[in-house]
């Protein structure tokens, strides 16, 4: 661009607005002027002549209806609201009537601002603003909210924003009309050594004082320009060849401007939330914390009924098949014998091993104390090299051998429960002899299992804590008078392969039997059961949760609104300083969901904290370190999602709009 291009270039440039009663109201009409770079420009004309449209159109709040502006030679009608954005950050800086301080942050953090949105990096950005509050003798009140200050300070505070990003052109709309004629005189001494420095000033006033010290005199009335004393000549000369204003360096990554993002989120959330309107943000947030509470707490106590269900049948074995003889509607049960058994552990794969069962209650006698109790007949089947031999654990004595079997012995291995109720303490049960059915067994040994029967209940130990344990050949001849089998319990190897196991034995016995009389239940089918039970837990649960999750997201949603509607202001003074719509929403995301995320955090210990309450009434609660992630992504998800729509709206305001707001 050469010097004697303009620097600002309107050319026929109208605005309308829509009147009261549809005729629509002319706030400019073909408004044809140039500023050349380094001019100090007063625009004055009574109040409603268009200068603050002027104003607006010149710095890319406001678009005009008519006309084309050029901005060193580029049309700014083909910018996109990003570019204008750009344009607001880089070449302008705005100072109005009412300051326009943002009421939450103190007078450098005001300063920073446009750095922040021109992507400057924290440590420059603090020294530029610094330097700037200390030259305009604001040295003492860079930690002062805009309240504690005067108006002459808040204005001067305004300007040292304005020069934040450089500031080559200065848009100054009435900025000595609130302030006394003192403070007013210093502004504006302000701004004429401003323009010495080669910043293009454009002053609007109505004072014709003011006007008087201007290089160049713009008068508007209705809207159009009625007079233009013109470019000051020499004094244009020698400004074309100042220095253009520094814009300050460097600027930052991709990264760093996300921390940025997340640290200016957090100074607004500060200023707007935790400030006067803390009452609001608390309640927020608890209503955050009471859905994430309900998402944990149901999900955990689903996960600690699952699990404890699961304990209690992983008593009972999941990794064990249970064939019994049955009778079916046309065909007789079937004889289970031990070849059954041993046919099953030598061609069923995936069987660990086989348990027999031959068992009956008969009577026991020990001197004159008589009981009932499960006399159950033994044998190993062993199978395969490399399967595991199933022998019961023995306390004291051994247990029943091998050879016992063969020889028909009359020996026994009772449990601990016999011992105590037949014998007196003292007595060691191994080497006496005790009646079962009337016939002498010779006790060589005691089950162990004391602590095991000690922790089921009542009805288990009453059923299984009467063992007597004798050779199976020998219960089968003398006790049962048959070796048909009452059950033969299947031990699997890898429980997961149920299905195939099962109709791997099905057709065996089939094969064997020629009959389907018999049934195989499978233990484990109740841990697949409880498995479908905690889905069914989980989705209900989970949408109750859910459904609270929900109701707290409508309440950020809902405080996120009004708080736009608040600070609309706010937005608007953003958007002037250069703010893009993207930082706009990002601002409000980020708010959304910072509260969201303390929310839940607060809800993960509330209802880690019920849940050890709930513990102590034995409620089953379980904890898995994923609930964490399930509360952190709940509470960021509610955030996102409810805080999208205020965060859009926020970032579609007009800037005038929003400006000309009075909150
Ligand atoms: P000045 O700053 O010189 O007092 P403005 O530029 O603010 O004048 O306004 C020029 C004209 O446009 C006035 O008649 C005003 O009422 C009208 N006007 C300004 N803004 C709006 C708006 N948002 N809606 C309708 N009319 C407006
Ligand atoms: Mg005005």
């Amino acid at each position: 661009m050469n010097a004697d291009q303009p620097l600002i270039e309107l050319d026929g440039i109208g605005r309308r607005y829509k009147g009261k009663r549809g005729a629509p109201v002319i706030a400019l009409e073909a408004v044809t002027l140039r500023f050349h770079a380094g001019e100090f420009v007063c625009i004055t004309g009574p109040s409603g002549s268009g200068k603050s449209t002027l104003m607006n159109i010149l710095g890319c709040l406001d678009t005009p209806d008519s006309g084309s502006y050029r901005f060193a030679g580029r049309e700014v009608h083909k910018l996109s609201s990003d570019g204008l954005a750009w344009l607001r950050r880089k070449a302008f800086g705005f100072v109005f009537q009412n300051y326009s301080l943002l009421g939450s942050v103190t007078a450098r953090e005001n300063v920073e601002m446009p750095g922040i949105y021109a992507g400057l990096a924290p440590a420059p950005r603090r020294t530029r603003a610094l330097g700037l509050l200390a030259a305009l003798g604001l040295k003492d009140r860079i930690g002062h909210r805009p309240a504690a200050l005067s108006g002459g300070e808040q204005q001067r505070v305004s300007i040292a924003r304005a020069l934040m990003n450089g500031g080559s052109v200065i848009l100054a709309d009435e900025p000595t009309g609130s302030l006394d004629s003192q403070n007013g005189e210093q502004v504006l001494q302000l701004l004429e050594e401003l323009s010495e420095k080669g910043h293009t000033v454009v002053l609007i006033t109505h004072n014709p004082e003011i006007a008087a010290r201007a290089g160049r005199r713009i008068e508007l009335r209705d809207g159009r320009v009625v007079a233009d004393s013109g470019p000051a000549d020499e004094r244009h000369g020698a400004r074309a060849t100042a220095e253009p204003p520094e814009v300050p360096q460097p600027m930052i990554g991709a990264l760093a401007r996300l921390m940025q993002a997340i640290r200016s989120g957090a100074t607004s959330l500060r200023a707007n939330l935790l400030g006067t309107k803390r009452l609001r943000a608390a309640l927020t947030v608890f209503s955050i914390l009471l859905g994430v509470w309900a998402v944990v707490t149901m999900l955990s106590i689903a996960e600690g009924v699952y699990r404890y269900t699961v304990s209690q049948v992983d008593l009972l074995g999941a990794d064990q098949v249970e064939i019994a003889p049955r009778r079916r509607e046309n065909e007789l049960a079937i004889t289970l014998t031990l070849e059954d058994g041993w046919a099953i552990a030598n061609e069923v794969p995936n069987v660990r091993r086989v348990v027999p069962r031959l068992d009956q209650l008969l009577p026991i006698r020990y001197g004159s104390k008589s009981i009932e109790a499960t006399v159950e007949g033994y044998t190993a089947i062993t199978i395969r090299p490399s399967a595991d031999y199933y022998a019961p654990q023995v306390e004291h004595g051994q247990f029943i051998a091998r050879w016992n079997n063969v020889n028909y012995h009359q020996v026994a291995v009772i449990s601990w429960r016999i011992q105590d109720d037949l014998m007196p303490t003292g007595v060691n049960p191994v080497g006496q002899y005790v009646l079962v059915n009337d016939l002498p067994f010779l006790v060589v040994g005691v089950l162990a299992g004391r602590e095991y029967f000690a922790e089921v209940p009542d009805w288990s130990t009453e059923r299984k804590g009467r063992r007597v344990v004798v050779p199976f050949h020998t219960a089968a001849a003398l006790l049962h008078g048959t070796e048909n089998l009452r059950s033969l319990d299947i031990f699997m190897q890898d429980p997961t392969q149920v299905k195939a196991t099962e109709s791997d034995i099905r057709a065996l016995l089939i094969r064997r039997h020629g009959s389907e009389g018999f049934s195989i239940a499978y233990r484990g089918e109740m841990v697949e059961q409880v498995g479908e039970i905690r889905a069914a837990l989980w989705l209900g649960l989970g949408a109750i949760g859910g459904i609270m999750l929900l109701a707290g997201g409508m309440g950020v949603m809902a405080i996120m609104l009004m708080a736009i509607a608040e600070r609309t202001r706010e937005i608007g003074i953003r958007m002037a300083i250069g703010a893009r719509r993207r930082d706009i929403s990002e601002q409000f995301m980020l708010e959304a969901v910072t509260l969201a995320l303390v929310g839940g955090l607060l809800g993960l210990l509330a209802s880690m904290t019920s849940g050890t309450l709930m513990r102590l009434f034995d409620i089953p609660v379980f904890f898995s370190p994923w609930m964490i992630i399930v509360a952190l992504v709940c509470a960021a998800g509610t955030g996102l999602v409810f805080g999208t729509i205020p965060a859009r709206r926020a970032a579609q305001m007009d800037p005038v709009t929003a400006l000309s707001m009075q909150n």
